[in-house]
């Protein structure tokens, strides 16, 4: 069976202790491969492999780096269907999304970092008479790449990228729930020629491996996707030791449909924004706020594209829900399901564990389930479920609607839903999100800042913005 391996200092290697764990299919609940079940050792000798490999790294002009990135962009597309079916099989998300979303979006994650940095400038304050202020930003040096399971491929590449645009080098650690992906890009920077050193890819546990990436001295920054509890333990541990730290954490994003709304395309678009990948997007609106005089049609019409959402094999061209990602995150989705009942919520589709045949007999899925009834401040409309659960509830005013909008502890990601442009902005400037969508979801520029407010998350990615991150700003004064 396939052992996946680490990629250190530009060689595919085994793990120091030579222990592996499991990796299993989604759809099937089987073992298809294991990984490398690092430790402290083998981030000790990635960091290594990585300083050594900063100075010549750094020096190099940005355009000969750009051009290395823009390789692996051109392999991951070569590389498309590959790469998607192996997405799919490790995550149990159906391969057209992983075809038409993750890899794409990997692959120009590595396009648009490798020529942004040529056009990253620092700035220059002239005091005229007096003095010439510029700044000049220098790479952070080795820096810490950690990313969840949700959308594997396309948030490791999301960081990387920038990370190694900018000039630092890299050690960067993949869920060990979908570490699949992760390899084969391993493989993808050794064809290109990455040198040696630069990225260093390490599988293994939050415990066994990111946490030793979190706490190594030599690693001068961090940047992390993944749950809230998490975040908060690598704050705590990497704020003592003064590292940069950019946090993309966990959401309960609003999604709010104003009755003067392009229903039909509304609908359309809420279908996928609550059940994309299984809800298992950071991004997903799992609120879903309706005025109340279209409550009624927006329901009708909802639940009648709920039913189309066909629950199938993700390997699939015909399946619309694929697997869950593990038998434990399903049985989190589960009891949120049946809290949603102890707090008095109305079922209006789902529910159950789905029971498929054939070769997907013991996999994770699950309806797509959509509640009504619920009190706007109840757990299950506070808590980030992220799964395909979604709620309705019907409100009367701007207001109502925005103080229950901003009534969680998270601020990611908020829809609006209406034809009127003035009240559009009047929305969005008062949601406590860090994104915000008019008649849209999920509608990508890579130039844009992306990152929540509260606990959302502390930093942006995105842009410039990575690249400032990845970078550390110097400001030099010369007396005129
Ligand atoms: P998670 O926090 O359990 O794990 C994320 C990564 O952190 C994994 O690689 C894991 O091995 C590692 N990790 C765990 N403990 C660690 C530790 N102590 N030190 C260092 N690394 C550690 O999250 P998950 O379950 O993989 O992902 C789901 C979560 O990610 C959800 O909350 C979702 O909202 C969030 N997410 C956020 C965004 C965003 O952009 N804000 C995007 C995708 C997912």
């Amino acid at each position: 069976m396939l052992h996946l391996q680490n990629y250190l200092n530009g060689q595919l290697v085994p793990p120091a202790a030579g222990r592996y764990l499991p990796n299993l299919e989604p759809a099937t609940g089987e073992v298809f491969s294991y990984l490398p079940d690092s430790d402290a050792e083998d981030v000790a000798r990635a960091t290594a492999a990585a300083e050594a490999a900063l100075p010549a790294w750094r020096r190099l002009p940005a355009e000969d780096r750009g051009r290395l990135l823009v390789r692996i962009s051109e392999l991951i597309e070569r590389d498309l269907e590959r790469l998607a079916q192996a997405e799919s099989q490790d995550n149990g998300k159906p391969v057209s999304l992983a075809r038409t979303v993750d890899i794409p979006r990997a692959a120009s994650n590595f396009a648009f970092f490798g020529t942004a940095a040529q056009h990253f400038a620092s700035e220059t304050h002239f005091q005229e008479g007096v003095a010439l202020n510029y700044t000049v930003r220098h790479p952070l040096g080795v820096v810490g790449c950690i990313s969840p399971w949700n959308l594997p491929l396309y948030l490791f590449t999301w960081k990387i990228a920038p990370a190694l645009a900018a000039g630092c080098t890299v050690v960067a650690k993949p869920s060990e729930i979908t570490p699949y992906t992760a390899f084969l890009l391993s493989e993808l920077c050794i064809e290109v020629g990455l040198p040696a050193g630069v990225l260093n890819i390490v599988h293994g546990t939050g415990p066994g491996a990111g946490q030793p990436i979190i706490e190594h001295p030599g690693i001068k920054g961090i940047s992390f996707t993944g749950g809230t509890k998490t975040g908060e333990q690598i704050a705590r541990t990497a704020a003592p030791m003064f590292k940069k730290l950019s946090l993309e954490l966990g959401g309960k994003n609003p999604n709010i449909v104003f009755a003067d709304c392009d229903l039909a395309e509304t609908v359309r678009t809420s279908l996928r924004s609550s059940f994309a990948n299984q809800g298992q997007i950071c991004l997903c609106g799992s609120r879903i706020f309706i005025e109340r005089s279209i409550y009624e049609q927006f329901k009708t019409d909802f639940l009648a594209g709920v039913a189309d959402l066909t629950v199938a094999d993700p390997q699939l061209e015909t399946s619309r829900q694929g697997a869950l990602v593990s038998e434990a995150h399903l049985q989190k989705v589960l009891c949120y399901i049946a809290l949603a009942h102890a707090e008095g919520g109305t079922l209006l589709a789902g529910g159950q564990r789905v029971m498929l045949d054939g070769r997907c007999t013991n996999g994770y899925f699950l309806q797509p389930t959509v509640f009504e009834g619920l009190a706007p401040d109840c757990r299950v409309n506070r808590e980030e479920i992220f799964g395909p659960v979604v709620t309705l509830t019907p409100f009367d005013t701007e207001e109502e609607v925005l103080t229950w909008a901003n009534g969680t502890d998270y601020g990611l990601a908020a829809t609006i839903w209406t034809r009127d442009l003035n009240r559009a902005h009047r929305v969005a400037h008062q949601l406590h999100s860090g994104i915000v969508w008019i008649n849209t979801w999920l509608h990508r520029d890579l130039r844009t800042p992306f990152g929540g407010m509260k606990n959302s998350g502390v930093g942006r990615e995105g842009g410039l913005e990575a690249l400032r991150f990845f970078t550390e700003a110097q400001s030099i004064t010369v007396k005129l």
